[in-house]
C-alpha cells in the first residue's frame, strides 16, 4: 500500500504526518484533466448496488454543486471511462480511518499512482462503512465524509487554517464552505 501517496481522513489528529508535505498549502500542485469542465463520475457496484451510499455520494456532490464554480457539474456516467473518477464504498481495518482518495496519472496509456501534487487523470475515491458504523456516524457525517474526499478529487489539501471546513479531518456535518470556496477558485483561478 503506497500510503505515501494518498490522501486520507483520519478521525485522530495523531495522524496528520501523513500529510506533512502537503500542510504549508491547502490545495494540492498539479492540475486534473478535467479541470474546466464536468467531472466524469464512475459509481463502482459497491455504490450502485446501494441505494444508500448511492445517496451519500449523490449529498456530497449536490454540496459543491452548489458552490457555483465550474466544478458545478458532476455527471454520472454509466461506464467506466479513462477520465472517470470512481466511487467505492468499502471497509477497512485501519481503525479511524473514514475514507481516502488514490490519485492517478497516465503513463504510456495505462493508469499509474499519482503524488499528490502531479497533474492528475483520474481519482478512485473510498469511504469505510464500518469505520463510519463504528463511530455511529449519522446521514449527515457520512455525507460530509463523502464530500471531503470528493474536495480531495477536486485538489483541495487538508485546511491547514483554523476555520470552518468541509476539509478539516475528523468527523463533522457540514458542507463546503465560503473558505473552501474560495480554495477551490484560488487553485483553479477563474472558476
Ligand atoms: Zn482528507
Amino acid at each position: 500500500m503506497k500510503k505515501f501517496f494518498t490522501i486520507s481522513t483520519f478521525i485522530m489528529s495523531m495522524f496528520l504526518f501523513f500529510n506533512v508535505s502537503t500542510a504549508k498549502a491547502d490545495t494540492f500542485g498539479g492540475g486534473r484533466s478535467n479541470s474546466n469542465r464536468n467531472i466524469m463520475v464512475y459509481l463502482d457496484s459497491s455504490v450502485a448496488n446501494s441505494s444508500y451510499y448511492n445517496s451519500i455520494y449523490s449529498y456530497a456532490r449536490s454540496y459543491w454543486s452548489n458552490t457555483g464554480t465550474s466544478f458545478s457539474g458532476f455527471l454520472v456516467a454509466s461506464s467506466n471511462s479513462p477520465t472517470s473518477d470512481e466511487y467505492c464504498v468499502s471497509t477497512t481495518a485501519t481503525s479511524g480511518l473514514l475514507g481516502r482518495t488514490y490519485p492517478y496519472k497516465r503513463v504510456n496509456g495505462s493508469s499509474v499512482t499519482a503524488t499528490n501534487n502531479e497533474y492528475w487523470e483520474w481519482c478512485k475515491i473510498f469511504i469505510y462503512s464500518n469505520q463510519m458504523d463504528a463511530y455511529s456516524m449519522t446521514d449527515d457525517q457520512r455525507r460530509s465524509n463523502a464530500a471531503h474526499e470528493i474536495g480531495h478529487s477536486l485538489k483541495l489539501a487538508h485546511t491547514t487554517a483554523n476555520t470552518s471546513s468541509v476539509m478539516l479531518q475528523g468527523i463533522q456535518s457540514i458542507q463546503p464552505t465560503s473558505y473552501d470556496i474560495g480554495q477551490l477558485r484560488s487553485k483553479w483561478n477563474s472558476i
